[in-house]
């Protein structure tokens, strides 16, 4: 499996974002996403509560989804 590189936030510039928060960056934008945003700052763009991403990504790993 290809490593993933250290990806920062595009908006706030966090470093080193999680698998989590890479996977539902891909995920709710597509695999071809170039920005990412940190957990807090997506939830700002979608503007839905941060739960919400947290429990999108716990649905997604029971899914089986392999970006988690
Ligand atoms: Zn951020």
């Amino acid at each position: 499996m290809k490593q993933i590189e250290s990806v920062d936030c595009f908006a706030c510039g966090k470093k080193q974002l999680s698998k989590d928060e890479v996977g539902l960056n891909k995920k709710l934008i597509g695999r071809e996403v170039k920005q990412f945003y940190c957990l807090t700052c997506f939830a700002e763009y979608l503007d839905i509560a941060t739960e919400v991403l947290l429990a999108k990504i716990e649905d997604y790993k029971e899914q089986g989804c392999v970006l988690f």
